[in-house]
């Protein structure tokens, strides 16, 4: 179930809240200690979804600063007015119990506990301690600053599995995210979404709309395969909006989720058996190698990975970056023999130079930073140069591979000017499309190859590796552009 907290603070706005969330929300969390006046009794007659009457003290990451019987009173107003269930903290069970009168059968009691200060170390006993209480449903909610921390809400499903107790976990904050995305594949009751109107009743919500519509949390199980991106920033990437669509089309029960990691080794450690498979994104796509028992041929000569699927014997690792480069440059123009210039160093530089050297190409590498083009070019036994010697390299193909002319900086570009010996002109920047790198090189009468051809092809490549399915690229290509123009 997906609950949308009403946090007003006016109630015009907790009203526009409960109307422009009731198709997405399962239950409503009613905030009273956000709103500015707690006419609770109005809000609660103005919708026929369940109810959870919630008044957070400070103490527990909420608002309300007065008095403990005062707090009670408003929960029991709550309760008078048919809210169906409500929500007490752990530290305030005893005296809640004993003051607030149910009245109603169906009433239920939740009892949380907040954790402000990262995650907490004693998980048993504090899911012994809260299921003691005899509450139906338990709530434990704590603060993540990496991904690999939602262990602790890992823990605590688990826990409620063997009990079959009903239960909420979740890591806040956006590193998080995933301990929300996924409550129902850990075998969670239910979680929090935000209200359409992009309010969040603590950090890492997203709205309920996104999580029924995107990631379809709502309708999974204990068996959906659990994917995702490892990286940091992950933020802006868009392929939970390609990843899931596709997987439901190619009948696959499984979810694309994100994961904000800096501490690889916690998170491989910690996700062991849990996650099917994963897109790698920087600053990981070297340091993963160490966690593969496997590898493709192609990324153990590139040293990086973007890919990563589980199989019998331990994880497998490929580079499909580097494939969909070449593939989507090769529609167009054959490299084998052609003086072929990469400019940049990075991850993508590299998977770029690496498999035009395997295809045939005579591959140069050109870069701001002279030392990193050195340090590639000698990996890949091919030359470099500095960007302002380009020209005398005469290329054929000429590949951006930095991240110059990326949004929102769209009218910069890696070179002053492009030589006239180019024939096709490649950017792996995605975001615009059609970079001024590309235009420039169109207005000379060159072949342009964009980076969404890349991003199609290297997805289409790694959704098969995950489903063993193989995606239609124009599906790709489509979803990409409508998830870019909806940001
Ligand atoms: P990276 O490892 O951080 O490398 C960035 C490269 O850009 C470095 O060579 C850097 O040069 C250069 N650079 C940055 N700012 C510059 C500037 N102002 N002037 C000159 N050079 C500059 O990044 P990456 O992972 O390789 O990604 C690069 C781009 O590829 C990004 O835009 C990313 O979105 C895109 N990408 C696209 C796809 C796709 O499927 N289409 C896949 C992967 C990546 P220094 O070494 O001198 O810093």
């Amino acid at each position: 179930m997906i609950i949308v907290p009403i946090t007003g603070p006016s109630m015009e706005e907790a009203t526009n809240q409960i109307v422009s969330s009731a198709r997405h929300a399962d239950l409503f969390e009613l905030r009273i200690d956000l709103l500015s006046r707690p006419e609770v009794g109005m809000l609660i007659a103005s919708t026929r979804k369940p109810l959870i009457a919630t008044c957070r003290p400070v103490r527990e990451g909420g608002r309300f600063e007065g008095r403990e019987d005062e707090r009670f009173d408003l929960l029991q107003q709550a309760i008078d007015a048919g809210a169906r269930y409500v929500d007490l903290e752990l530290d305030a069970w005893g005296p809640g119990r004993q003051r607030l009168d149910s009245r109603r059968r169906s009433q239920q009691w939740i009892v949380s506990h907040h954790v402000l200060d990262g995650p907490p170390g004693r998980v048993d006993a504090l899911y012994a301690t809260m299921k003691k209480t005899g509450a139906g449903i338990l709530k434990f909610a704590y603060v993540a600053d990496d991904a690999w921390e939602i262990h602790a809400a890992l823990h605590f499903f688990a826990l409620a599995r063997k009990d079959r107790q009903r239960v909420i976990a979740i890591a806040m904050g956006e590193a998080g995210e995933a301990s929300r995305v996924l409550y129902k594949v850990f075998g969670g009751w239910a979680t929090f979404a935000g209200s359409e109107d992009g309010r969040q009743s603590a950090p890492g919500q997203l709205p309920a709309s996104t999580m029924k519509r995107v990631f379809r949390s709502n309708t999974r199980t204990t068996r959906t395969k659990i994917f995702g991106l490892v990286g940091n920033p992950v933020g802006q990437s868009k392929g939970i909006y390609i990843h899931n669509p596709l997987y439901r089309r190619l009948g696959r029960d499984a979810i694309y989720c994100r994961f904000k990691i800096d501490d690889l080794t916690r998170f491989m450690k910690t996700f062991d058996g849990v996650l099917s498979g994963c897109s790698v994104t920087a600053p990981h796509k070297q340091a993963m190698m160490k966690f593969l028992a496997s590898v493709d041929p192609l990324a153990r000569t590139l040293g990086a990975v973007n890919t990563v699927v589980r199989r019998s014997r331990g994880y497998f690792g490929a580079n499909t970056d580097a494939r969909g480069a070449l593939d989507a440059i090769e529609q167009r123009l054959r490299v084998s023999g052609r003086r072929f210039v990469v400019l940049g160093a990075g991850g993508a530089a590299r998977a770029v130079a690496g498999e035009a050297v395997r295809r045939g190409a005579r591959v140069y590498v050109a870069n701001r930073t002279a030392q990193r083009a050195e340090g590639v070019a000698r990996s890949l036994g091919v030359q470099w140069t500095a960007l302002d010697n380009v020209a005398s390299l005469e290329p054929e193909i000429l590949v951006n591979a930095t991240s110059v002319g990326m949004w929102p900086n769209i009218d910069a570009t890696p070179l002053k000017e492009i030589p006239g010996t180019v024939r096709l002109a490649f950017d792996v920047i995605y975001n615009p499309a059609m970079t001024k790198f590309l235009k420039v090189a169109e207005g000379q009468g060159a072949i342009t190859v964009t980076g969404v051809e890349m991003y199609a092809r290297q997805a289409v490549e790694q959704i098969r590796l995950f489903t063993g399915r193989k995606p239609d690229a124009a599906d790709v290509r489509h979803l990409f552009l409508a998830a870019t123009r909806n940001p």
